[in-house]
């Protein structure tokens, strides 16, 4: 039996989870990887046989809409029959094999998901790009990952020109558009002759699968490999524990198709449930257009960044009222309990906070049943063994902060990436004892709560105590007066560092005398949080520095404060 056939059996069900019992979650997630698998085959072609004969409800597999009306609904059906075309041509017209590796840049169209599945089908490795990237982003891209065969549109079709002769692995280019180019291939037209007989390759279960870039929040993105079960199996941890999905939901996720976060909550984790994936072409965050949308469609799961729900929250002029949207998370930053809190008085719905990395499946969650803590990741993923560590790799008891570590040996964890791309002193450098070191500082408490409290670049050392950005910044935006706010160090020749704030002030707050606004939002904090840890230095700004996928660059404040001393 394939492995959809086990999860089918024990999770489809149309009731609601309850995972108050966290310890009996944890005994139900037993997964065997097997020694061949492939998503398309095993889980797609499965659920595509259990809707021809009736098993599923009538419930779209893939469900777009362009904001003007347009719309596209496909069941696993016709998404295994496209996808099947869309791989005849990555073999034939681009001559690709199994191994060679798919740059695809594109917004959220429906050809971005056929591109996810064509490559699972041929075995060829999938690397996504956001469309923000610039020609010379997708120089270094196409150089560092010897992409044999770019996907792209009009947008960038001339940037991809412009280098393509310095990228001596491309061999072979398709673009989606309505009007052909010179030297490339036109997907839409070759979709039409393209055959739907097509033989999914039998790709073994630690082949690799795709290659992410990592968000690039503290430097240059990283590139992440994945085998078929680490993604194409692991991510049903997700699926099942944290998004709460079932064949019955229609799940919707705003994240950009250049990141990881796009294949957890856009691709494998609601398809493994058999779950419909809705998605919206915006290509800019638009409030009113999300919950708009959100009113709309009959969306039960909805997933966005934090830097997404501080700005919801702020909207006042339109109805929260969503009739279908039952479970709302949010990952990649911490999310600030007084959003939470906005969030729920606005829809009734509490926000269930996810952890992990582009590295990862989910390594901590709140998952449904359980009590919420706001401000905590929730509790270990089934997936992982989660402790905290100290410098030798020792586990500290509850209360006392270290690095989050994920235990990687004697038995690797399905569910990890295989390592850093062409960069093995940083695979190994990931490696502290029998764990896989995140790079993220945290604590558990005395109920297995974990803690996140910053990056480690980011702690700030201010006269021996230590302190994570992340709760100072929790704190502001407690004020009426700010919108969001960046917490890094500052040099200062008594304390060494201190602590301060870049903030954002909410628009009806910008003419008010700054000096006292400071001194008012300084008494805030002290009174909110511990006092040592109130910002000594404030900054009022226009705006934060962000990643595309719209996460707080502390390092680029940091360093300014640093040069400047
Ligand atoms: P780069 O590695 O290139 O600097 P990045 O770490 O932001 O970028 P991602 O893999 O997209 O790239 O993000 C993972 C990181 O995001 C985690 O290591 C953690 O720092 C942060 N993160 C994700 N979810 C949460 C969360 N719920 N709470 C706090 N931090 C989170
Ligand atoms: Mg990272």
């Amino acid at each position: 039996p394939g492995p959809l056939r086990v999860l089918y059996k024990d999770y489809r069900t149309a009731t609601p989870q309850n995972f108050s019992n966290y310890e009996s979650m944890k005994q139900d997630f037993k997964l065997e990887i097997p020694e061949h698998f492939n998503f398309a085959k095993d889980v797609l072609d499965q659920w595509s046989s259990v809707e021809k004969a009736g098993g599923r409800l009538s419930n779209p597999a893939f469900w777009w809409i362009d904001g003007n009306g347009g719309e596209v609904r496909w069941g696993f059906e016709e998404l295994g029959s496209l996808s099947r075309k869309f791989a005849n041509i990555l073999t034939e017209a681009c001559s690709l094999q199994r191994g060679d590796r798919v740059m695809v840049i594109l917004p959220k169209i429906p050809e971005w998901w056929l591109a996810n599945v064509a490559c699972l089908r041929t075995g060829t490795v999938l690397i996504p790009g956001t469309t923000q990237l610039t020609q010379k982003d997708i120089l270094y891209r196409l150089q560092s990952s010897k992409a044999k065969c770019i996907i792209t549109d009009d947008a960038l079709a001339p940037a991809v020109d412009a280098v393509a002769a310095k990228c001596e692995n491309l061999t072979s280019k398709l673009i989606v558009s309505q009007h052909s180019r010179e030297g490339w291939g036109n997907l839409k037209e070759m979709m039409r002759h393209a055959s739907d007989n097509h033989t999914c390759v039998n790709t073994r279960h630690n082949e690799m699968m795709a290659i992410y870039f990592t968000s690039g929040t503290t430097g240059h993105p990283k590139m992440i490999g994945h085998t078929h079960s680490s993604f194409g199996l692991g991510l049903s941890v997700n699926g099942r524990f944290w998004l709460d999905l079932t064949d019955s939901d229609v799940m919707w996720n705003t994240s950009d198709t250049g990141w990881a976060k796009c294949a957890w909550s856009s691709v494998f984790s609601p398809w493994i449930q058999g779950a419909c994936v809705f998605a919206h072409y915006l290509p800019r965050f638009e409030q009113t257009s999300i919950l708009q949308t959100l009113s709309k469609f009959p969306i039960t799961v909805f997933c966005s960044a934090p830097t997404a729900y501080r700005m919801l929250v702020q909207n006042d002029t339109i109805s929260y009222k969503f009739k279908s949207l039952k479970h709302c998370v949010s990952a990649g930053e911490p999310i600030n309990p007084e959003v939470m809190e906005q969030w729920r008085r606005k829809t009734g719905l509490d926000i269930y906070e996810g952890y992990g990395q582009t590295e990862t499946v989910l390594i901590c969650g709140n998952f449904k049943g359980m009590k919420i803590k706001p401000g905590s990741m929730g509790k270990p993923s089934p997936a992982f063994d989660v402790k905290i560590l100290d410098e030798n790799g020792a586990i500290l008891p509850p209360g006392k902060e270290g690095d989050i570590g994920v235990q990687v040996l004697p038995e690797r964890p399905f569910g990890l990436f295989t390592h850093y791309v062409d960069n093995p002193s940083k695979t190994a450098s990931t490696l502290r004892g029998n764990y896989y070191i995140t790079g993220d500082r945290g604590y558990m408490d005395e109920d297995g709560y974990f803690w996140f409290v910053a990056r480690s670049d980011d702690v700030i050392l201010s006269s021996g105590y230590r302190i994570g950005p992340f709760e100072v910044e929790s704190a502001l935006i407690e004020h009426p007066s700010i919108a969001e706010s960046a917490v890094v160090s500052s040099p200062d020749p008594v304390r060494g560092e201190v602590v301060k704030a870049f903030i954002v002030l909410n628009p009806d707050y910008k003419s008010h005398d700054q000096e006292q606004l400071k001194k008012e939002i300084q008494e805030h904090v002290k009174k909110t949080t511990a006092p040592y840890k109130y910002p000594r230095k404030v900054e009022f700004i226009e705006e934060l520095p962000k990643t595309v996928s719209g996460k707080v660059k502390r390092n680029e404040l940091r360093k300014k404060e640093w040069k400047t001393i």
